[in-house]
C-alpha cells in the first residue's frame, strides 16, 4: 500500500494514497486507461506551449500510477539501472514501437539521446563530414540558422537558400535552388517552431552520394514520414513524443563510423547504436514517457490518424485567422503553413498583450509568441485536443467583437 503524501487540493490526486485504487482505474494498458487522446481539458486548462508542451493525460496518469512502484518491482523507473530487465524492456519497446510508427527498417538506427536538438546541430556535421566537406544548408527561420552556425565550426557549410529577406514566411521550389556538387549533406528543418513554416515535401540531394538530414523537433510523429528519403532524422522529445531530455535520432545505419576523429564520444552516432544507447546512463525516465506516448499514438490509429486529427485541428485554426478580415494575420504563405505552430499578430498589435492574458484567465495558457518575433503563437502538437482549438477559436471571435 502507498502512503506517500502527495498535497493537492485536486480530489483526484488525494486517492494516490490507496494503490488498490491506481491499480484498479490505471495500471492497465493506456488504450483501456482512457478510450481518447485525452490532454489538458480535465486540468482546467488548454496549454498552448511551444515545448515543453502538452502531454496526454492519459499518458500522464498512468505515469503517475506507476511512479512509485513500478509495476512491483518495489521502485521506481528513475531509481532502478538502465541495465536492469525491466528498463531494457522500456527502452526496447519505445524504439519497436516507434519503428512501428513511423514504418523504419533496420537500415536504420534509432537512438536515444541527450543533449537536446541543438547537440545535434554539432552533431550531424562532426558524424557526416570531415573539416574540409561541403555541406548545404536550406534556412527557412530561426532553427535551421542555429544549426547552420553550429556546422560552421566543423564543417564548410553553404546556405542554398534563405528565406531571411521574406521574414521567413515561405519555402522556395526545390528546382529554384543551386546544390553544392560534393556537398556531403542537404540540411533542412522539417518545421519551424518560431515562425511556422512547415516542409509539405521534401528536396532530393542532388548529388547521388549525399544524404537529406532534417531536424524534426516540432513536427516528429504528427504525420507519416517516408523514412528511407532521409539518412538523418533528429528531433528533441519535448513537442509531440514526451518531455525533454531526450533527443531521438534516426540515421542510416552505413553513416554510422565515419565520424571526425575529434568528435567527442557523446555525439559519436556510433558509440550510442553499438551499445543500444545504452552507452551512458541515458535519460530512462524521459525514454519511459516517450514509450508511453507511443503506446497511445498506436492505440489511437499510427500516425496517419494523428495526420488528419492535425490537419483538422489546424485548419479549424486558421480558417478563423483567414476570416477575420485581417484581424488576426497569418504571414506564412498559404501552401507551407505549419500544422504545429500557428502563429499570427493581430491588426492592432497594441492589443496582442491583452488578448493573451485574457486568453489565459480562460484557460487558454502559454500562447505569447517567441520572444524574437512576438505576436501570438498557438501550438498544437498531437495532444491538443480539437476541443481546445475549438476554444480558442470562440475566443478569437468573440475577442474580436469586443474590439471593434
Ligand atoms: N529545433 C527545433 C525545430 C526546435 O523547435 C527546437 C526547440 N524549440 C530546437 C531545435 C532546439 O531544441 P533543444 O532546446 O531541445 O536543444
Amino acid at each position: 500500500m502507498a502512503t506517500a503524501t502527495f498535497s493537492s487540493t485536486s480530489p483526484k490526486y488525494l486517492h494516490f494514497h490507496s494503490t488498490s485504487f491506481w491499480r484498479r482505474r490505471f495500471s492497465i494498458s493506456c488504450a483501456a486507461v482512457t478510450p481518447t487522446f485525452l490532454a489538458s481539458s480535465d486540468r482546467g486548462i488548454y496549454n498552448f506551449a511551444a515545448g515543453p508542451a502538452t502531454l496526454p493525460e492519459s499518458v500522464l496518469l498512468k505515469a503517475q500510477s506507476e511512479l512509485y512502484n513500478y509495476r512491483g518491482s518495489g521502485m521506481s523507473i528513475m531509481e532502478m539501472s538502465h541495465r536492469g530487465k525491466e528498463f531494457d524492456a522500456v527502452i526496447k519497446k519505445a524504439e519497436s514501437d516507434l519503428r512501428s510508427l513511423l514504418s523504419i527498417s533496420d537500415d536504420f538506427a534509432v537512438l536515444f539521446l541527450q543533449g537536446g536538438a541543438t547537440t545535434q546541430f554539432s552533431a550531424v556535421p562532426l558524424n557526416l563530414c570531415m573539416p574540409e566537406d561541403s555541406a548545404d544548408y536550406i534556412v527557412t527561420g530561426s532553427w535551421s540558422v542555429r544549426a547552420l552556425k553550429e556546422a560552421q565550426k566543423f564543417c564548410k557549410p553553404n546556405v542554398i537558400w534563405s528565406g531571411k529577406s521574406e521574414k521567413y514566411t515561405r519555402i522556395c521550389s526545390f528546382d529554384e535552388i543551386p546544390q553544392t556538387l560534393d556537398a556531403k549533406y542537404l540540411h533542412i528543418c522539417g518545421n519551424e517552431t518560431v515562425q511556422g513554416v512547415e516542409f509539405k515535401d521534401y528536396p532530393n540531394p542532388m548529388n547521388k552520394s549525399s544524404i537529406l538530414v532534417a531536424d524534426m523537433s516540432s513536427n516528429f510523429c504528427s504525420k507519416p514520414v517516408d523514412i528511407s528519403k532521409f539518412g538523418v532524422i533528429y528531433a528533441g522529445a519535448q513537442k509531440n513524443v514526451g518531455p525533454s531530455g531526450v533527443t531521438i535520432v534516426i540515421i542510416r545505419r552505413d553513416l554510422l563510423g565515419h565520424a571526425q576523429p575529434i568528435t567527442p564520444v557523446m555525439l559519436d552516432y556510433k558509440a550510442h547504436a553499438d551499445a543500444d544507447s545504452l552507452y551512458n546512463t541515458p535519460p530512462c525516465f524521459a525514454i519511459y514517457i516517450c514509450s508511453l506516448v507511443f503506446e497511445c499514438l498506436l492505440h489511437q490509429g499510427g500516425l496517419e490518424a494523428m495526420a488528419k486529427k492535425n490537419e483538422k485541428k489546424a485548419s479549424v485554426l486558421y480558417d478563423a485567422i483567414d476570416a477575420s478580415g485581417e484581424f488576426y494575420v497569418s504571414h506564412v504563405e498559404k501552401s507551407v503553413r505549419s500544422l504545429m505552430n500557428v502563429p499570427f499578430t493581430l491588426q492592432k498589435s497594441e492589443l496582442e498583450k491583452k488578448f493573451i492574458e485574457e486568453a489565459a484567465k480562460e484557460g487558454m495558457v502559454q500562447l505569447k509568441g517567441h520572444l524574437s518575433v512576438g505576436g501570438v503563437r498557438a501550438s498544437i502538437y498531437n495532444a491538443m485536443p480539437l476541443a481546445g482549438v475549438e476554444k480558442l477559436v470562440a475566443f478569437m471571435k468573440d475577442f474580436q467583437a469586443r474590439h471593434p
